[in-house]
């Protein structure tokens, strides 16, 4: 690059002359005056020497052979470093028309021949001061339009007068308008601008002229090419000395870059405030730059409390500092480092956290970031806690349930030794618990069972243990007991710590306990064994009357094992048939005659002989066999009556019991129906007995079935009355043709007054719904009396007749035309 004007001491001048003498003449006046000189003889030697040095003037004759003074002038002018080169045209005279065409050509100034030696001097001295001027006006203009460039910020000027907005070389190229389109109107100008924008723009520009704010804002460029630009704007007035606007200025920038990088950080900025992690970041020092919302949230710390210190402050303290050198270590490593760490909130409480470490630390730069994310995994753990606590305590009362039970039972078990005595396991049923829920309602019965945990508890010991391990059950471990006594003792205090009523849904009941107890040392050390084993002495306190406590015998384990084998041969004899019919007859009152049977059941059994049916039918309710066993209690009886008829008895109904778990099943009136239709029976002759248990299962249930049954022709009897719910209700409701009365209020007549009354009301209550009373288990002859005074229909007992086999109860039978009676 050849030095440029600013940088030369003394000015260059390029003199360009064919004639040798004119040239030497040149140099001498301006080498006179202090000029450097070049000289060239012809056209394309000046070019050549103007590129190769930028001379600061050129001196230029007109005529040249070849390439005259004009061609060289605008050739020169072409060549853009040194388009704006001051150049002295040397003319052979001081025509007009010569002058006109060296300036077309692009001459800055002319000078006529002969030179005058001052004259050039002086003409050259004043090109070159101009030059100078302009030269650094131009670089001015350069250095601006570059800062203008390095900014992105063009500006503009409006004339009102020409409407011209002229624009600045950032500007055009920011609306990416032509670049010789140097000035626009402002109505183009505007269609610059979005649409959207558009109009409001407009205005405050016409509001801007006639003496309106300055304008700044930020709107949008719509440029040819169909890209968009994000620009910042400023436009101010220019007043004349009166006030009255003269122009208006403005600027535009483009701010896109900034915008989009802008967008991008609110977009960084919502991700980590919404980021459902707390999020941390600090600087390589480990000091806190920043935290997102939900670290503030769930630590309760507040940002300007935790930006600026250090990170260590949040430490919970419950890790060494080894742990925390590993972490460095590995994210120093490997940039990267994922485990549990236990933080620490605001108010002191540590929490468990899955933190994760990553550096981020851009390529080459020294100065990057930690940003820790971490999750809270209270919730988690709570979750677990609560998963653990539903699988070992029942929620109701909050008590262990069987499983943690026998965990503990375990434990006391292992924790034994002669010393502390023995563990005593309590096994504890309420009574007749499933009553309170039938009939109070399953919200009260929850009630019960809270309250009689909380009245267990108050009874024992804090070292000792008590579960639920079923819905109406508790178990109770009692450590280190004296042999005998301890158990009993705390057995009795349960038994008497109910004695005082529940009062709920305001009224009155009574809850007791049935509580079967074994005992270490005695009954084993296998915690199931226990456990099973105070259940059996439960099951004995229940059938030993309830509200009681019995301790576990050898001897009940047999009787369990009894009942067991028992199940197993009642479901074998009911395969190979092996129970029979007995028929117990009943009679009038007053005239004695016989009535009707009832039919029941016998076992015959292999081993054992003939066995009743109160050592058998609680057996075959637990077992299910109920069902066939009822069904062919039913077909017996009506084939057994079908056939004393076809040999010419008289026809008489025979009763059949059943179990309310027959009126479960789906097919019950089709199952009589059945009975009825194989054997020939019609249904006038048979009897259906009922307890007042088959009313509390599914009332509705029952008495659709009942009322079909009826409407065939079937007798309805109500069984054991007075044992019961005994509400005259239900009575109303149901079906009925007779009501047996219980032989327990039968057997009292006599001796008890209670009795007696019990059995008037009964008596009189029935016959006002117009149901027949038939008195069971009559004995004595004093008891006959009362019955037929009170008005009783039947009477059903030892006195008159034993339940007999069939072949002997014929002689009860009237002949056809006959009677017999008892
Ligand atoms: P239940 O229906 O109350 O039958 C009357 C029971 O009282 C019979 O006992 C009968 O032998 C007995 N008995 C009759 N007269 C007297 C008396 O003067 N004094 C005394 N102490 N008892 C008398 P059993 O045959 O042992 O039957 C007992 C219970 O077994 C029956 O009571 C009935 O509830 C049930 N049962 C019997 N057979 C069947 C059956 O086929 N199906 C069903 N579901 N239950 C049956
Ligand atoms: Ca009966
Ligand atoms: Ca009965």
């Amino acid at each position: 690059m050849p030095e440029s004007r600013t940088q030369r001491k003394t000015p260059l001048v390029l003199i360009v002359d064919d004639e040798r003498l004119m040239r030497t003449m040149l140099r001498d006046t301006l080498e006179a005056a202090g000029f450097g000189v070049v000289e060239a003889s012809n056209g394309r030697e000046a070019m050549e020497r103007a590129r190769q040095i930028h001379p600061d003037l050129i001196v230029l004759d007109v005529i040249m052979p070849d390439m005259d003074g004009f061609e060289v002038c605008s050739q020169l002018r072409k060549i853009n470093e040194i388009r704006h080169l001051p150049i002295l045209m040397v003319t052979a005279s001081e025509e007009r028309e010569v002058a006109e065409r060296a300036y077309a050509a692009g001459a800055t100034d002319f000078i006529p021949k002969p030179i005058n030696a001052a004259h050039l001097r002086h003409h050259v001295r004043y090109m070159l001061r101009a030059s100078l001027n302009v030269e650094e006006l131009r670089q001015k203009e350069q250095r601006l339009a570059h800062a203008q460039r390095l900014a992105r910020l063009g500006n503009w000027e409006w004339e009102r007068g020409e409407d011209r907005l002229r624009l600045s070389e950032e500007a055009r190229r920011i609306l990416a308008v032509a670049d010789d389109a140097v000035s626009l109107t402002l109505a183009a100008y505007l269609e610059h601008i979005h649409p959207r924008e558009r109009e409001a723009i407009r205005r405050g520009l016409d509001q801007l002229w006639q003496n309106g704010p300055p304008l700044d804002l930020d709107f949008r460029l719509l440029r040819p090419d169909g890209t968009e630009r994000f620009v910042h704007g400023q436009a101010d007035r220019i007043v004349d000395a009166g006030g009255d606007a003269v122009r208006l200025v403005g600027t535009i920038q483009d701010i896109s870059e900034r915008k989009r990088i802008e967008e991008k950080l609110t977009l960084a900025g919502k991700v980590f405030h919404s980021s459902g992690d707390m999020i941390l970041i600090t600087d390589m020092q480990g000091w806190v730059v920043d935290v997102n919302d939900t670290f503030c949230r769930l630590t309760g710390f507040r940002r300007e409390k935790i930006v600026g210190w250090p990170l260590g402050d949040l430490l919970s303290g419950q890790h060494d500092s080894e742990f925390y050198r590993h972490i460095w270590q590995t994210v120093t490593d490997k940039g990267f480092w994922q485990g549990e760490v236990w933080s620490r909130r605001q108010d002191g409480e540590s929490f468990p956290a899955l933190v994760s470490v990553n550096a981020a630390r851009s390529d080459g730069e020294e100065n990057g970031h930690y940003v820790f994310s971490a999750t809270d995994l209270s919730r988690l753990r709570e979750t677990e806690r609560q998963l653990h606590y539903l699988s070992h305590f029942d929620p109701l009362t909050d008590l262990p349930n069987r499983l943690l039970f026998l965990d503990r039972l375990q434990q006391s078990l292992v924790g034994e030794n002669s010393h502390q005595g023995q563990v005593a396991v309590l096994f504890i049923d309420l009574d007749d618990f499933k009553e309170i829920n039938d009939t109070l309602g399953s919200q009260t019965g929850d009630r019960v069972l809270q309250e009689v945990a909380r009245k267990i508890k108050e009874c024992i010991r804090a070292s000792d243990t008590v579960a639920r391990p079923g819905s109406d059950e508790f178990a109770v471990i009692l450590r280190e007991v004296v042999p005998g006594g301890d158990a009993a003792s705390v057995a009795q205090k349960l038994v008497d710590s109910l004695s005082t009523p529940f009062a709920f849904v305001g009224r009155e009941f009574y809850v007791t306990l049935s509580i079967g107890i074994a005992l270490s040392d005695i009954d084993g050390t296998d915690p199931e064994e226990l456990i099973q084993k105070a259940e059996t002495a439960m099951v004995c306190a229940k059938e030993q009357g309830k509200n009681r406590y019995i301790f576990f015998s050898e001897a009940m384990n047999q009787q369990v094992q009894e009942r067991l084998a028992m199940k197993t041969s009642l479901r074998r004899s009911l395969e190979r048939d092996q129970f029979l019919l007995h028929y117990q007859p009943k009679f009038n009152s007053v005239t004695r005659e016989f009535t009707g049977l009832e039919a029941l059941a016998r076992w015959q059994h292999p081993d054992r002989g003939l066995i009743a049916p109160a050592h058998f039918i609680t057996l075959a309710e637990e077992t299910g066999l109920i069902v066939p066993l009822g069904e062919m209690t039913l077909r017996k009886a009506c084939r057994q009556n079908r056939q004393w008829q076809e040999r010419g008895y008289h026809p008489f109904p025979v009763a059949v019991n059943l179990s309310a778990q027959q009126f479960g099943e789906q097919d019950l009136v089709d199952t009589v129906c059945r009975a009825l239709r194989d054997t020939g029976l019609s249904p006038q002759c048979l009897e259906l007995e009922i307890t007042e248990s088959v009313i509390l299962q599914d009332t509705e249930r029952a008495i659709d079935i009942l009322r079909k049954l009826k409407n065939m022709g079937i007798r309805i009897a109500l069984d054991d009355f007075g044992t019961g719910f005994s509400s005259l209700d239900y009575l109303r409701r149901f079906p009925l043709d007779v009501l047996k009365i219980d032989h327990t209020f039968v057997r009292g007549v006599v001796s008890s007054e209670q009795d007696a009354a019990i059995v008037r009301a009964i008596i009189a209550m029935a016959h006002s719904m117009r149901l027949k009373v038939v008195a069971e288990g009559v004995e004595t002859e004093e008891q006959r009396v009362f019955l037929r005074e009170q008005g009783c229909d039947e009477v059903q007992g030892y006195l008159v007749a034993l339940p007999v086999p069939p072949e002997e109860v014929e002689r009860f039978f009237p002949l056809a035309g006959g009677r017999r009676d008892c």
